[in-house]
């Protein structure tokens, strides 16, 4: 298989893969660079994300709020004949939803739902 390279046609193989190598060296150098910060998810522990209100990383501050799971739980409880017992998933955080908000600014930063 022959490789043409325009101006370098007439250069042996060897030089044509070293004049590649250089060619796609210096358009990496050439190209934008893009920045991307990736974090862990926040779910139901305090996380470090970026809050887009203060422009700085913050180690969020959580909330835990009743939400579709706990009724779940209670209903599927409650179905169960365990009256007793149906309002335990109100009481346990591993049932709550959790917003997360800025520990500076106190903006709801991300709202973690169970369901
Ligand atoms: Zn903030």
């Amino acid at each position: 298989m022959k490789i043409k390279l325009g101006l370098f046609s007439n250069v042996s193989p060897c030089s044509k893969g070293v004049l590649l190598q250089i060619f796609f060296n210096a358009l990496l150098l050439i190209s934008p660079f893009i920045v991307t910060q990736v974090t862990a998810p926040l779910r139901d522990t305090p996380g470090v994300t970026f809050c887009v209100y203060c422009q700085k990383n913050v180690l969020t501050r959580t909330s835990f709020e009743i939400g579709a799971m706990a009724w779940v739980f209670c209903g599927g409880i409650t179905l169960l004949g365990c009256w007793l017992c149906m309002c335990i998933p109100f009481c346990l955080d591993s049932c709550k939803d959790v917003k997360h908000y800025c520990p500076s600014c106190n903006n709801l930063l991300y709202f973690y739902r169970r369901m």
